[in-house]
């Protein structure tokens, strides 16, 4: 794990140099385009298409970011309603703003997820043989 970029992850590039981009629309919000990727990468030829249905993966590691997402918005909710009745009468505000939160960062989070999911499989799994 020592050996991850994470700057290259959360800079949506290469895993492997760091070089190219993975995505070819800069934006996250480019809603046309925003998952497409790069076959492979223009620096180091490391292949971003690894294999038919290989981002599905990411999913998990999306699941995972939205949830983490979500929990951080709890302590701000506990500060603004530390009684029972108040954590309970206002549960939809806390609803609301995690679907906010969640519809706000969903493209980041899609390509952020299979950032991670590419750089799993080139940093753990790539050269081992099963
Ligand atoms: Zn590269």
């Amino acid at each position: 794990m020592s050996d991850v970029k994470w700057r290259y992850v959360f800079t949506l590039k290469c895993p492997t140099c760091g070089k190219s981009p993975l995505y070819i629309a800069k934006s996250s919000f480019n809603f046309s385009k925003f998952m497409d990727m790069h076959d492979n990468c223009s620096a180091c030829k490391e292949d971003f298409a690894v294999e038919p249905g290989f981002y599905q993966g990411a999913m998990y590691i999306s699941y995972i970011l939205s949830c983490a997402l979500c929990l951080s918005l709890l302590p701000i909710y506990v500060i603004f309603n530390n009684s029972r009745d108040a954590f309970l009468d206002n549960a939809l505000y806390y609803l609301f703003g995690c679907f906010a939160m969640l519809l706000l960062t969903a493209p980041y989070l899609t390509r952020l997820s299979r950032a991670i999911w590419l750089t799993l499989h080139i940093r753990f799994l790539k050269n081992k043989d099963y």
